[in-house]
């Protein structure tokens, strides 16, 4: 009975696993060799530290940092953040070479005031250039050419230059001169014939004493009325008879202009107003409150 045991240890022995699979693939590697040649060596690369460079590579070449540029902001969007466009041209900034440029002055400021009739649409106007002449001048004068009245706007003969107090005080007087008109002369005022506005002179164009309020664009002269059917009054040839039509619709203009302005200048004052009403805002009195009306 010892042969079975025997019998059993030769088999396990013819069919054991290899030590290793270098012995096993032994024979196959030399038959490749032979048609090849032999293998290039393998070198495997050796393991670097943790912190410090491998042995066999270069040190690492410090990448430069991108220019920081703190005044603009990082802009985040969904695919994320987009730096700010730099110029990456290589090219050196100008500013080394460039001329030092020249300040460009900055145009001179005028100032000049608004007004609340051109504003609330009571006068056609604009605003032109300051006026200084002297001891004459405006800083914010006004260029007239219509007043409102009852919902139209009724144009002057010609602008007048006015500062923005008298632009103020003309769509009421207008209303009553364009009222009494319809009324009693059965035609609505179509036009405001107008003279003399800003010039820069003394009072009855005297050769001295006061500036006039002309000088001031704080006057103006009316010289009449031209009527919706055509009609034509004129200061110069309807101030009389007075009791005519035309004659008391100047008068009405001439005594309603008292309610509205300082001074009131008609053909009753002197001979320099035979062909015009003059009207101002010029301060008399103490308190600016007194009022002139001749
Ligand atoms: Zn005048």
């Amino acid at each position: 009975m010892r042969i079975i045991p025997v019998v059993i240890a030769a088999i396990l022995a013819s069919s054991a696993v290899p030590a290793s699979s270098q012995d096993f693939l032994g024979p196959l590697e030399d038959f490749v060799e032979t048609l090849t040649g032999p293998p290039a060596q393998h070198q495997p690369a050796p393991r670097a530290e943790p912190g410090e460079p491998a042995a066999s590579t270069p040190p690492p070449i410090p990448k430069p940092r991108p220019p920081s540029l703190p005044d603009e902001p990082v802009v985040a969007t969904p695919a994320g953040p987009v730096l700010p466009a730099v110029e990456d041209d290589g090219e050196p900034a100008e500013e080394a070479d460039a001329a030092p440029v020249e300040p460009v002055p900055e145009p001179e400021r005028i100032y000049q005031v608004a007004c609340p009739a051109v504003i609330t649409g009571l006068v056609a106007a604009e605003t032109a250039p300051p006026l200084h002449e002297g001891i004459c001048g405006e800083q914010s004068p006004l260029v007239v050419t219509g007043v409102m009245s009852r919902g139209r706007m009724v144009p002057l003969s010609s602008p007048i230059t006015t500062n923005c107090q008298m632009a103020g005080a003309l769509p009421d007087w207008v209303e009553t001169v364009d009222l009494y008109a319809e009324t009693v002369l059965g035609s609505a005022l179509a036009q405001i014939d107008t003279g003399i506005s800003y010039m820069c002179r003394n009072r009855n164009n005297a050769s001295d004493g006061f500036t006039s309020e002309h000088g001031f664009a704080n006057a103006v002269d009316m010289t009449g009325f031209t009527l919706e059917d055509g009609r034509s009054i004129a200061v110069e040839g309807d101030w009389l008879p007075a009791a005519a039509p035309e004659g008391r619709l100047l008068r009405l203009a001439h005594d309603a202009a008292c309610g509205e302005f300082t001074t009131v200048l008609g053909p009753e004052a002197n001979a320099e107003h035979h062909d015009h009403l003059h009207l101002d805002l010029g301060c008399h009195g103490q308190s600016c409150t007194a009022r002139i009306c001749e």
